[in-house]
């Protein structure tokens, strides 16, 4: 880890240039400056991360948003994403299963009843086909009808027809992460390419919905690649980005990486908010491997601000009263649902 004097002097620098740049005029780091912070020494990341509160609060809000998950379809999936349990590729141990309509009103219901604004219902697939539109179809306006929350999904890739149909349906945001910086695409993922996953993110954009897109860090990429990722990010101009940080999965080709140390994963939340300074940045999986519970409150105090109650869909989380409690303590109110549902 660098810690020499140029390079604090260095750190100092930057920081004073961020302060201008994101917290005074809202505009997000350049890649250089990225790379700058995930490489700052150990006594300049305290400053780094209340720098990235500070822009969190100024141009995001003291709220946080919080939002449950549920897999509709898991495992068996034809791709071969290398940090995924849910690949039929590998021999990791997560059995192919599918949620019935009831069953979706339910878990949207026990969302609900944590405080959360947003249900994003996922599926473990490259793209839907016919039966998981008809059970989108069935189940978001199931939904709709028994619960007051934001319906998200998180499908895969999407043709034309697919987009429109959940934005008519009223799906308001689209999950589909890129993973990863452009030039590490392939060493993550063979199957489909970044350029595909990006084209459905435009679509998602043109038809109106909100765009969630993020990614994990610590699958052996470099600080530059990590660099690049949030610049990609920083163009894409996302609504949301969901920041995972590898949990390090048996039986997939990433399984025996060590997960991301500590110390990089808070500068990578604090370069993060500082190339994205408006957007919504959300704790996702991996952090409980990464920071413990330590980890979730600096993160909180350093740019975060929205978190995924319960579990994640192959590994368990936190219990969402932990969540919920330290929020309360930390005077973070939780965001309520704005507009009509
Ligand atoms: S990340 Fe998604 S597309 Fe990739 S293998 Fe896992 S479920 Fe399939």
């Amino acid at each position: 880890m660098p810690s020499n004097s140029a390079t604090t002097t260095g750190g100092f620098d930057l920081l004073a240039r961020a302060r201008d740049l994101v917290l005074e005029q809202g505009l997000g780091l350049p890649e250089s400056d990225i790379l700058e912070v995930l490489n700052l020494p150990d006594d300049a990341v305290p400053d780094a991360l209340a720098l990235a509160h500070e822009v969190r609060m100024r141009w995001c809000g003291p709220e946080v948003e919080v939002e449950g998950i549920v897999s509709v379809k898991t495992g068996g999936c034809p791709e071969d994403c290398h940090f995924c349990s849910q690949s039929g590729q590998f021999s990791s141990p997560v059995r192919s299963a599918w949620l019935d309509i009831p069953a979706l009103v339910e878990a949207a219901k026990a969302t609900a009843a944590t405080g959360a604004s947003e249900f994003c219902i996922v599926a473990a697939v490259r793209g839907p086909d016919e039966r998981l539109m008809k059970q989108m179809r069935e189940g978001v306006a199931a939904i709709k009808a028994a619960v007051g929350i934001q319906v998200a999904a998180s499908l895969g890739m999407l043709s034309q027809e697919q987009v429109d149909e959940l934005a008519a349906i009223g799906v308001h945001r689209y999950n589909h992460n890129l993973e990863t910086a452009r030039s590490y695409f392939t060493e993550v993922v063979t199957t489909h390419t970044y350029q595909e996953r990006w084209d459905t993110l435009r679509m998602v954009r043109t038809a109106g919905m909100e765009v969630c897109c993020g990614g994990i860090l610590g699958m052996g990429e470099t600080l530059e690649q990590r660099a690049e990722f949030a610049g990609q990010l920083a163009e894409l101009e996302p609504d949301e980005v969901p920041l995972n940080f590898l949990n390090p999965r048996p039986g997939t080709p990433f399984g025996d990486l060590p997960p991301l140390s500590a110390a990089h994963a808070l500068r990578a939340i604090a370069a993060f908010r500082l190339a994205l300074p408006r957007t919504i940045l959300r704790f996702a999986g991996g952090r409980e491997i990464t920071l413990g519970d330590l980890g979730t409150r600096e993160g909180l105090l350093g740019g975060v601000n929205a978190v995924i109650v319960g579990n994640y869909l192959t590994t368990l989380g936190r219990d969402p009263a932990e969540d919920l409690a330290l929020l309360s303590e930390l005077s973070m109110p939780i965001k309520v649902i704005s507009g009509s549902i």
